[in-house]
């Protein structure tokens, strides 16, 4: 049953964009003038002074959220947000440079007034909005790093009262000669106090602790709070307006609780997103300057200027229909061309991969390696499901020329993308595609001898190493069989640049897996130096995987082929437990939340009624499936996902595309929340070993088989 849960969405924040971008046109229009100027001074002195520290407050919730929290705080959101701003502002600017030459703003301007247009005021009156966000957010994140965000909060208040003090109770401060020095100073620098430094910290603050705590208040004393101060702030207006003490009319000490009683109101209200309204909204802010512009010159070439701009409800009724037609145009023409981006990459199901944890592993296991032995990184079955191309550019960005690969096609893939260096194929290649070796430079491994009689047979020149068989019986040709490696080492077309093994039980610690394991690096030593016995240059030499770095680093040669360990996992969970601390995962798996709802006691879930809810619960679903990777085994409990830092274990079957979780001991999940199924979230981490365990397989398996569908991102 799907019945309504008190969930977070943001539609209402979304609705009232439209209605306070309105306002901000009523601001600078003055509709009731005409009627009565007391009437007009209500609306946009008073009510209209909501809509710009609601854009403030919304600002705050969605790019300061991580300011309560606990723990690092992350700014590759805040900073991309700066910079689309700082993008947008400098947008803004060039667009209003005619009109403010035009309108007569820059006459005998100095540099120093451009500096404090450019910083407090903006270059257009509407303007200042933009840097006062950028230093507002920027003051935010500064303060936070020394102290507590209660300490911030108290920051924030004391720079409002002290704009206050310089805007709507200016008349009173006046009065007081020492201090207002320093104010007929500071006005010097900026024109007003309702800037970055005194104005929006607060309002992003509050809007940021509105987010937060969500459901601080119930709907009805919301209500009663906002119907109560805001009669208190229209007194307040009135008060000061009436006795002659406001400079500017921006700042009201009730704006506060007005603030955060309606911001608590439309939190609660419980109607979708519309994402169109948010760029609708803000491309009327950022237009209708230009439009009461153009409705003055229109007025004065139709002759109506008597009709048009002496009746100001006309006025304004005119300026927001030629906003909304222009913000209309641009918002879809802005939708057409987002339309025809990718869509985003964390839309449902998606792969992060971690930099800075490859590089780590690339440097804890080459300190773990004697100085002559490089990395061979194996990049195979999509580099462990990690992304073949994201992965070995990067490892080409660290100085990695060596890799290795299972197919052609894995290696033809790698040079597309443009991947420097040698790339060894480990396995089998048709005879028939031996060219393609050739065209895309790749290294081939000589798996027997049979295969090497069909690489001579092919007549070409070929680069490739030799496999040999040191007791897995796998691939390679036997060690002990000296006379056949002669042979191959004489074959005219081959340039034969290295010579490797494998081993097959050096991830084990006890006496039989260590004996063994010396034993074919023995055979592999003897062989060597009877080849170099009979005359025959040795190439590159190669014995090590993941495991053998880590067990015998030592007896590394030229190369070592790492694979699992470099993608900061080792394959069981025991293991893993072991190198925690020296290798870093590199991979998170994340799935959005498709949809939450309630069961009742009683009722199924999923395919097949596996799945009989005991009691009143909360579910949600999760849209990754076992096409994604994610192991069916894991279906009826024997998995978790993260969700909000806490463990919810699946419920049900795994259905091909999504799977059901037991959200009901996790508050506030929300759809299109973020499930964690490999990685961190809050202080808890499931990793591809423990996956791999409960699924009854090995970190490799899990992770190779991650699916095509997934996107994977760079983080
Ligand atoms: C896959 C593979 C490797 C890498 O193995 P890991 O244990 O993941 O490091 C190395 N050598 C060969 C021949 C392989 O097939």
């Amino acid at each position: 049953m799907d019945k309504k849960n008190n969930c977070c969405k943001n539609g209402g924040l979304d609705r009232f964009r439209l209605a306070a971008s309105f306002l901000v046109i009523a601001i600078h229009t003055s509709p009731l003038t005409t009627i009565s100027t007391d009437a007009d001074f209500f609306l946009t002195r008073i009510l209209a002074r909501v809509a710009v520290p609601f854009f403030f407050m919304v600002t705050g919730q969605f790019i300061l959220s991580d300011i309560f929290k606990k723990g690092k705080i992350k700014y590759s959101r805040v900073f991309y947000f700066l910079k689309k701003t700082c993008f947008v502002y400098g947008f803004c600017i060039l667009l209003y440079l005619p009109i403010g030459i035009y309108a007569g703003y820059y006459e005998n301007i100095t540099i120093y007034e451009v500096i404090k247009l450019l910083i407090f005021d903006g270059t257009f009156y509407h303007l200042w909005y933009f840097p006062a966000c950028i230093m507002g957010i920027l003051l935010i994140i500064m303060l936070r790093r020394f102290i507590s965000p209660a300490a911030v909060m108290a920051v924030c208040f004391l720079l409002y009262a002290i704009g206050l003090m310089g805007d709507s109770y200016y008349g009173l401060t006046s009065n007081i000669p020492a201090i207002n020095k320093i104010y007929m100073e500071a006005f010097t620098i900026f024109s007003y106090t309702r800037n970055g430094l005194f104005f929006s910290p607060v309002f992003l603050i509050l809007g940021t602790w509105s987010g937060y705590t969500r459901n601080c208040f119930e709907r009805k004393n919301a209500f009663g709070g906002l119907i109560l101060s805001f009669s208190a702030m229209t007194a307040e207006g009135f008060f000061l307006h009436i006795n002659d003490l406001q400079r500017h009319d921006s700042m009201y000490i009730m704006l506060i609780p007005v603030m955060v009683f309606l911001y608590q109101l439309l939190l609660k209200w419980d109607i979708s997103e519309n994402r169109f309204a948010r760029r609708f909204s803000a491309q009327i802010y950022i237009i209708h300057p230009a439009m009461i512009v153009l409705v003055r010159m229109l007025g004065r070439l139709s002759g109506l200027t008597d009709f048009i701009t002496d009746n100001s409800i006309i006025h304004y009724l005119a300026v927001v229909l030629l906003s909304v037609l222009t913000a209309f145009i641009s918002a879809l023409l802005s939708d057409f061309f987002r339309s025809k981006e990718k869509p985003d990459p964390k839309g449902r199901a998606w792969i992060e991969i971690s930099k800075t944890a490859l590089e780590q592993n690339v440097r804890f296991l080459t300190s773990n390696l004697p100085g002559t032995c490089s990395l061979m990184p194996a990049v195979k079955a999509n580099a462990y499901g990690h992304g073949a191309v994201i992965i070995s550019k990067e490892l080409n960005h660290l100085g990695i020329k060596n890799f290795c690969v299972a197919c052609l096609n894995e290696g033809i893939q790698l040079r597309k993308n443009q991947i420097k260096g040698d790339i060894l194929i480990l396995g089998y290649t048709d005879p028939k595609q031996f060219d393609l070796l050739r065209r895309y430079n790749l290294t081939q491994a000589v798996l027997d001898s049979t295969y090497a009689h069909q690489l001579r047979q092919y007549g070409k020149p070929l680069k490739v190493h030799l496999a040999i068989d040191t007791g897995m019986h796998r691939l390679g040709t036997a060690a002990q069989n000296i006379d056949s490696l002669c042979d191959i080492m004489q074959i005219k077309n081959l340039k034969i640049q290295g010579i490797f093994t494998h081993l097959c039980a050096s991830d084990g610690i006890d006496k039989k897996s260590r004996d063994f394991t010396r034993m074919q690096l023995h055979i592999f030593d003897h062989m060597i130096s009877v080849l170099r016995s009979k005359g025959y240059d040795i190439p590159k030499t190669h014995v090590l995987a993941s495991y053998g770095i880590l067990n015998y680093p030592h007896l590394a040669e030229d190369y070592a082929r790492a694979g699992i360990a470099l993608y900061g996992v080792l394959s069981t969970y025991e293991d893993n437990k072991h190198y925690y601390e020296v290798l870093s995962p590199v991979l998170s798996l994340k799935a959005r939340i498709a949809s939450v709802r309630n069961l009742d006691k009683g009722e199924y879930a999923g395919y097949g009624l596996d799945f009989k809810s005991t009691e009143k619960m909360h579910i949600a679903i999760l849209s990754i499936g076992y096409a994604d990777g994610l192991p069916r085994n894991l279906s009826n409990m024997k998995g978790y996902v993260l969700i909000n830092g806490r463990r919810a274990p699946i419920i049900g079957r795994i259905c091909m595309d999504m799977t059901l979780v037991d959200i009901s001991n996790i508050p506030d999940v929300c759809s299109g929340d973020i499930a964690v199924i490999i990685g961190h979230s809050g202080q808890d981490y499931i990793s591809a070993a423990e996956v791999a365990a409960a699924s009854g397989t090995i970190s490799n398996e899990i992770l190779s088989r991650l699916g095509e569908r997934l996107e994977r991102i760079l983080v």
